[in-house]
Formats: C-alpha cells, sequence, structure tokens
C-alpha cells in the first residue's frame, strides 16, 4: 500500500499527517485523528483502484484504430485474477507470460503469441494442485468485416465499426491448450509417485465403501439390466 500512495504521490511527511503515534497521544485526538482516517481511507481506495485495473480485462484490448500500420508488440504477464474470471476453469493458478507481435495492416491484423510459464491444475489421481509448464506459439488474423465471426480456426473476422480488439479469450484458450490431456504428478521410480499419500488413502477408502455398499451394487445390477 505504501508504494501505491508513493506511486500516487501522497507523502507520508505531510505536515497534516501524523504519524500512527498520534492515537496515543490524548492531547492530540480531535482533527488530526480525523485527518489521519481520512488518509488511511485514501490509501485503501487506491489500492482498491489498482487492484480493479489489475483484474480489469480493459488491459487485453487493443485498441487497434490508433496504431499505424506496420509491427506493434505487447507483453502481459498473468496470473490467479486472470484465470479466477475465467468461468468453469480447470487452471487454479500460474504466472505465464505472453508476448503478442502484431502486423497491423489497414484492414487485418496477424498476431503472433509466445506463451511461457507455469500453471496449477488439479492432479487426476490425487486431486491435489500440482505444476505444469505451458510453453508454446500461436497464430491468430484478425480481419475486419460485417459482423463477429469466426472464419476458421485462426482467422477472426470483427465488424468494421471495432476499435479495438479483447486478446483475454485467446490467451485463456491457447494456455488451455498448452495442458496435458492427463494431468498427474511425476513417476519417481518404480511404483512411486508424487502424489499426495493421505489423498490417495483417502480416495482408496472412499472406493471401497462405495464397492461395499449394498446400494451401489443394486444400481450396478439395475444398470446392467438396462
Ligand atoms: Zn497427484
Amino acid at each position: 500500500m505504501k508504494c501505491v500512495a508513493g506511486e500516487l504521490g501522497i507523502s507520508s511527511h505531510s505536515d497534516t499527517i501524523k504519524p500512527r503515534s498520534v492515537l496515543h497521544d490524548p492531547v492530540l485526538i480531535g482533527p488530526d485523528v480525523i485527518r489521519y482516517l481520512v488518509f488511511i481511507k485514501l490509501i485503501f481506495t487506491f489500492a482498491d483502484f489498482f487492484e480493479d485495473k489489475l483484474n480489469n480485462r480493459e488491459q487485453y484490448q487493443i485498441a487497434f484504430s490508433g496504431l499505424k500500420p506496420g509491427t506493434h508488440v505487447f507483453d502481459f504477464m498473468i496470473g490467479k485474477l486472470f484465470f479466477d474470471q475465467v468461468e468453469d476453469t480447470e487452471i487454479l493458478d500460474g504466472t505465464v507470460t505472453i508476448s503478442v507481435t502484431m502486423a497491423k495492416e489497414e484492414r487485418m491484423m496477424d498476431l503472433h503469441f509466445v506463451i511461457a510459464g507455469t500453471v496449477k491444475v488439479s492432479c487426476d489421481r490425487c486431486n491435489e494442485s500440482m505444476d505444469v509448464p505451458v510453453m508454446g506459439t500461436e497464430r491468430l488474423i484478425v480481419k475486419l468485416g460485417d459482423h463477429y465471426y469466426e472464419e476458421s480456426e485462426d482467422v477472426q473476422v470483427i465488424p468494421d465499426t471495432a476499435y479495438q480488439f479483447d486478446l483475454s479469450p485467446f490467451i485463456y484458450e491457447y494456455i488451455h491448450l498448452l495442458l496435458p490431456i492427463r494431468r498427474v504428478h511425476p513417476e519417481e521410480g518404480e511404483g512411486n509417485n508424487r502424489c499426495d499419500p493421505e489423498m490417495l488413502k483417502k480416495l482408496e477408502e472412499l472406493n471401497r465403501h462405495h464397492a461395499a455398499d449394498p446400494r451401489w451394487e443394486a444400481l450396478g445390477q439395475l444398470k446392467k439390466k438396462n
């Protein structure tokens, strides 16, 4: 928070803002305390503002209409906040850098994505979170046309009237495509793996419990009949 206040040019050395110790000095309680509280409130307001900014998808909007034809580079660093905004995401957390090089023409943009980082997903075997490296490149062509539609897997048409383009759904999709189909903690030698042993034990017990439950057996028989 200190950093945010500093960036905004709010100085804690101001004559009107007394240090925290003022709260313990009965002589000074009054306007100074109020100013102090207002100052604290201000810091929180600015901190919220910056957090909103970080959460905001606005930063992934490429305002292309104002850009000259030629090459433009956009760098992004995404983390938990980004993944939390995606509905039903399998990605729990991560740190991924995305460098987008855009070749802009009059009515077309040719975008190259370079993706590198690590994300956290649930292990298919023990359900605990595990790190998965994600690394790859993608290409996307954005063309101006009548309306929004996907011409092909890597060609997106947007209306003539658009002046900006949201990269965030593409960034998420590309990272998601880089995830392996089977996600399990790596094996460690003969029959060992890095899965959480406690969790595996619980899952095993649960399976055994289900197997021993006559209701499950009856359900199984019913399914067989059908
Ligand atoms: Zn595991």
